[in-house]
């Protein structure tokens, strides 16, 4: 079985489209999403119907939650609250629903898919050392775990009772160990690289892969602007930041 996994659209369409384009080409049996389909950029709506038409299922981000009424953004900072308010005047009713109704967790037999950590998927923690991945390691039962939320691709290794992080972009997957894997962001890498994340889990091969993909920036820059969202969502995509 190939995995398409991906996060992190975040209502950027250009992004979405190139990421799905290149998927194309990859044989891939099952699309899943980590979350965060909407929230800072210009095409909430777009984003969703591609969603819906491939039937992609995903997993409940803060920003997805934020935009449907149903988690408080007054913590988001102020661009990212903009943003929801932005959104949330944009989205249909059913759209809202959609977004309201994604669970926090998404299993399949082959692995586990939450936006933040396993322990606490409700409070939208930002996993980022190996203290908070070897708490959500003893919430696994599966071997592999998919996240986003970071924005920023990284692998959690569990190997025994040792527990390190890789930043490799292609791993081959030892039997005996256990993955958190941070999928990176379509719509706003922030680890310096501007290229839209995507992701490819192959349970037959035992291999994981992030891959990068050039878009159409300006476009989806220009488009945050004439939204009047704020500035500093567009240009962030092109410092990848
Ligand atoms: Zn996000």
């Amino acid at each position: 079985m190939r995995y398409a996994l991906f996060s992190d659209v975040h209502s950027n369409l250009e992004a979405f489209q190139a990421v799905l384009a290149a998927y194309a080409q990859e044989n891939i049996d099952v699309y899943l999403c980590a979350g965060d389909v909407v929230g800072y950029g210009a095409n909430p709506g777009g984003c969703l119907a591609l969603l819906k038409k491939r039937q992609i299922s995903c997993a409940a981000g803060n920003h997805d939650w934020a935009a449907a009424g149903r988690l408080d953004p007054s913590y988001f900072n102020r661009a990212a609250r903009e943003a929801v308010c932005w959104t949330q005047n944009q989205l249909s009713k059913e759209e809202t629903s959609f977004l309201s109704g994604l669970p926090l967790i998404h299993k399949s037999k082959d692995l586990i898919l939450v936006h933040g950590t396993l322990d606490a998927p409700q409070d939208f923690v930002y996993l980022t050392d190996r203290e908070q991945a070897e708490a959500a390691f003893q919430f696994m039962d599966r071997p592999v775990c998919f996240v986003g939320h970071t924005h920023v691709p990284e692998v959690f290794i569990q190997e025994g009772k040792n527990i390190y992080a890789s930043m490799d972009s292609r791993i081959k997957l030892n039997p005996a160990s256990r993955y958190i894997i941070n999928v990176g962001s379509v719509g706003q890498p922030r680890d310096g690289n501007p290229l839209a994340a995507y992701c490819i889990y192959d349970t037959d091969a035992r291999t994981f892969e992030i891959k990068r993909i050039a878009y159409d920036i300006e476009t989806a820059q220009k488009k945050i602007m004439e939204a009047g969202l704020p500035a500093s969502l567009a240009r962030r995509l092109a410092e990848g930041y």
